[in-house]
């Protein structure tokens, strides 16, 4: 019988082999010969690979079993960012630390950011003894991550201060520019673009996609083509910034025209520059356009659509009347139609009046099973109201008020004097919440002299998360716009950013309020940007 010679592997091999990032399979290869040549200085590299392999426990276990006195700082850090996801060992790991850097500390931070645990997080950083560029990065992402961007403004302000003498980088940059776009927040933003200038820090690719969505968002989609027009190599993500702007802003022909331009400069577009332009092409109806890229991204660039695409093109066609072949498109995708499909398709048939299509599409969703219909309870419920089936109606209400989603109260946001304003629906909270009731009430009397008149009875055939808000005359935008009101010269206009869909009856609204007060408003919605001006909106009714 022949044996086999055992090999010894040098200490120099088995490292390079460590250091090539080696897949599980061949880890627990080399894991073996490092035992059988009992080579312990390699025992941080080991942890290292099994961590980025994800095997936080054969991790923790060579780590329990340190073979001398204690790990350096940088293993132990890496242990508690590999438990980021799970914040009491992360702390136990950090608890047990002999020494702790500023690197510890950022890393317990971002466990605990990634737990989403922001309440703790933030006390946490606020008593961090030592906060690095890396430790504001961590908890500014968080909170642009979680919702908190006013948070995340203020977090920015605080470290502007001289106290601190921490260089912000990119990623703090990026986040807060983020931050901005989420409020409409453009007199911060535009400061942030000089501040940017100012302290040298250099306009990196991810620098420049940030501005040029702020600008977009904010309502300044000048400036933001500013920003593109001056980059001398824009790279798919400057591009796609670009287009998904021009697009939000109903500008569907220059859209087109930055997204030839792409082609031309023979840069592969990815799935959002796809999405960003047949949004375009659907807010400028723009069929044709919508129908070749739609149909061509998978041949030409390899682009499997995903459901957003879907959606996007089914409002493309809905929005042109193409109902029926909206509806088959529908019916034969490969993936399981969303609500967002579904209210493309049934706020088509609202606005082309076509009943009998809509009503053949409730009894298709009605079919599916109950998780197919999730998120569809609110259109459901109101097409049935439509349709005067109020048994229906009240069986899916109920269902609904069992799954009341925090994420779904209508909120939106003012910028004021350089401040930034929340307001929710049926506010209470604004401390001239008062006067600001008065204003709004004087100020929809005047609208009512121009032809407005509140919507109660408000039933939409569409999805509208604004159902949800209960007084209409108190929705958000219009206290928001109210305060605006209040605290701005007459004539300027108005900037309001809204976390829903605007409602059928604050459109109407701002449409008169516009008109009586000669007064532009520019509200961003969920879906696109609306200019309100003399009586008009620049989305004609169709949003
Ligand atoms: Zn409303
Ligand atoms: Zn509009």
């Amino acid at each position: 019988m022949q044996t086999q010679p055992s090999i010894q592997f040098s200490k120099r091999l088995l490292y390079n082999l460590l250091y090539k990032r080696p897949p599980i399979s061949d880890l627990k290869k080399i894991h073996a010969q490092i035992i059988i040549s009992s080579q312990k200085s390699l025992t941080d590299s080991l942890i290292h690979c099994y961590l980025r392999t994800n095997n936080v426990n054969v991790a923790r276990i060579l780590f329990n079993n340190y073979p001398f006195p204690s790990p350096p700082t940088l293993v132990w850090n890496l242990v508690i960012r590999a438990y980021s996801k799970l914040q009491d060992d992360a702390y136990k790991v950090f608890d047990e630390m002999p020494e702790v850097d500023v690197f510890s500390w950022t890393s317990l931070l971002g466990a605990y950011v990634n737990g989403g645990e922001m309440g703790v997080a933030s006390k946490f950083f606020e008593e961090m003894p030592v906060k690095n560029d890396v430790s504001w990065a961590v908890m500014i992402s968080g909170c642009v991550g979680c919702g908190r961007y006013a948070e995340a403004l203020r977090y920015f302000g605080e470290l502007g201060k001289s106290e601190h003498n921490v260089k912000t980088n990119e990623a703090i940059v990026v986040c807060a520019l983020s931050a901005c776009a989420h409020l409409g927040a453009l007199d911060r933003g535009s400061w942030i673009h000089g501040y940017i200038g100012k302290n040298g820090i250099s306009e990196t690719s991810n620098i420049r996609t940030a501005l040029i969505d702020m600008y977009a968002k904010c309502g300044r989609i000048d400036c933001a083509y500013r920003v593109f027009d001056r980059i001398s190599k824009p790279d798919v993500h400057n591009y796609t910034s670009m287009i998904s702007g021009l697009s939000i802003h109903g500008l569907g022909e220059d859209a087109i025209r930055v997204f030839n331009q792409i082609l031309v400069d023979k840069i592969k577009p990815n799935e959002v520059t796809i999405l960003g332009v047949l949004n375009g092409c659907s807010h400028s109806g723009m069929v044709q356009q919508g129908l070749l890229i739609f149909y061509n991204m998978e041949n030409s660039w390899g682009i499997v659509p995903k459901i957003e695409h879907y959606g996007c093109f089914v409002d493309l066609l809905g929005r042109a009347g193409y109902l029926a072949k909206a509806f088959g498109v529908v019916k034969s995708m490969s993936i399981d139609p969303d609500v967002v499909v579904w209210r493309a398709l049934l706020s088509a048939c609202r606005v082309h009046r076509n009943t009998y299509l809509g009503e053949r599409i409730v009894n298709h969703i009605g079919q599916l099973d109950s998780q197919s219909q999730r998120g569809a309870e609110i259109l459901l419920s109101n097409l049935y109201a439509s349709l005067g089936k109020w048994d229906s109606v009240s069986i899916l209400r109920h269902e609904m008020s069992k799954q009341k989603n925090q994420a779904d109260i209508g909120c939106s946001w003012i910028e004021v004097n350089g401040s930034i304003y929340e307001f929710r629906v049926a506010d209470q909270l604004h401390p001239q919440i008062i006067e600001i009731r008065e204003k709004l009430s004087e100020i929809l009397k005047r609208a009512g002299l121009v032809g407005y008149a509140a919507n109660i009875n408000y039933v939409s055939f569409d999805l509208s998360d604004e159902e949800k808000e209960q007084a209409v005359a108190w929705h958000s935008e219009k206290l928001a716009i109210a305060f605006a009101f209040m605290s701005t010269a007459p004539k300027t206009s108005i900037r309001v950013v809204k976390n829903l869909r605007t409602c059928e009856d604050c459109h109407s609204a701002l449409k008169a309020i516009s008109k009586v007060y000669d007064r532009q408003i520019i509200v961003r919605d969920r879906s696109r940007f609306h200019t309100f001006r003399d009586g008009k909106c620049s989305c004609n009714d169709y949003w």
